[in-house]
């Protein structure tokens, strides 16, 4: 049966599979809620979003998706405080990101109130779904493919928005060892790194693998013109700590606008901590490492937040890093993620009520 719910149509699913997920251990990512937000784009023009039952998608064979890899997503996660109320962080970020991405592949741009009013009506139809055990949050897929029909080498007439969400455990990924890239890139000048187009992530599954049968967990992207310079670490942007100041890449043609990123340079430099944004060479953090001057590396994304170096790898050597007591990635998980749960005040507008 259609309801409408903030103006959207709402098609409940006749069975719930709630009941069969164990909230206590929840992987990342893996068990998807009872429905989806779905939005298509045909005549020139975005429809109405609607919430149907999760469900598979059915595409002709001849889907531009499928030949072109005309697709690109986003990331994100609600948030339940100990209330019961629902956040999300920071979500017209996602929906600004998510328009770049969409000029860059060509795909229509979605206006933000089919975002906004589709998301929130989603959440709100799964507001069961959302954990409220530590920790835990409901991560969000919004993403969008050619479903148009064609062997033509050019944009699609016909696209599909879609949301999808997967309850998900605390992310605990440990210290992680990565290796310094020097061979493949996953991004080039005038290329499409900025933008969460699907084909840059499959284009570094390869490179990864190989990090990972050396004994490492993640790869190091450097610049994909010398090599000298480090840009994200693996699906994350990238922070340096040398000696007290924080230091990250600026954001190019090759680096994504990480939300995590820009929020952790906003929090860092009002709580006095020195951040400079600038080119950061591997001689750089090598020599940082042999002096005793480089004493944090970590990764900054929506999914851990920020997942800590222990040690990295270049050229055959490894180089590990201390263990710090109080450190900037600790400090700076903790007001992030109590922004996010509504564990302490706002100061920059970032939480947003569902
Ligand atoms: N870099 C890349 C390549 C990513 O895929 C992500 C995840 N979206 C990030 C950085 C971090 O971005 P955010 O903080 O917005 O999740």
């Amino acid at each position: 049966m259609e309801t409408m719910v903030n103006n959207i149509s709402v098609e409940k699913a006749t069975t719930s599979k709630i009941n069969e997920v164990d909230f206590d251990n929840l992987s990342f990512g893996s068990v998807y809620t009872d429905h989806m937000l779905v939005c298509d784009y045909v005549n020139g023009a975005w429809q109405s979003p609607k919430v149907v039952p999760y469900q598979p998608i059915s595409l002709d064979p001849s889907a531009k998706i499928f030949h072109y890899g005309q697709s690109i997503f986003e990331g994100m996660k609600a948030y339940k405080d100990e209330s019961g109320k629902t956040w999300l962080f920071r979500p017209l970020e996602n929906h600004k990101r998510l328009n770049k991405s969409a000029q860059r592949l060509a795909i229509p741009e979605l206006p933000e109130s089919h975002f906004m009013d589709g998301l929130t009506t989603l959440l709100q139809v799964e507001q069961d779904w959302i954990p409220q055990n530590p920790g835990s949050s409901l991560y969000i897929r919004p993403f969008m493919l050619a479903s148009g029909k064609g062997f033509h080498a050019s944009p699609a007439d016909e696209y599909k928005f879609i949301i999808a969400c997967a309850p998900s455990g605390a992310y605990f990924s440990g210290k992680v060892k990565v290796l310094i890239e020097e061979k493949y890139s996953r991004a080039a000048n005038g290329g499409v790194g900025y933008a969460k187009a699907g084909g840059n992530y499959a284009g570094q599954f390869y490179p990864t693998q190989l990090a990972i049968e050396k004994g490492y967990h993640q790869v190091i992207w450097t610049d994909d013109n010398t090599h000298e310079y480090i840009e994200e670490a693996g699906a994350m942007n990238i922070f340096v700590r040398i000696n007290d100041t924080l230091i990250t890449g600026p954001t190019s043609d090759r680096i994504l606008d990480g939300i995590t990123r820009k929020s952790i340079l906003q929090i860092a430099e009002n709580q006095g901590i020195a951040t400079e944004v600038r080119k950061i060479s591997v001689s750089e953090v090598v020599a940082a490492a042999k002096n005793g001057s480089l004493k944090e590396m970590f990764g900054a994304g929506t999914a851990a937040v920020v997942s800590p170096i222990a040690a990295f790898g270049y050229k055959d050597t490894d180089y590990e890093l201390p263990e710090l007591e109080n450190s900037y990635a600790s400090q700076l998980k903790k007001y992030i993620t109590d922004v996010q749960y509504n564990r302490s005040e706002d100061k920059f507008g970032w939480r947003y009520p569902v």
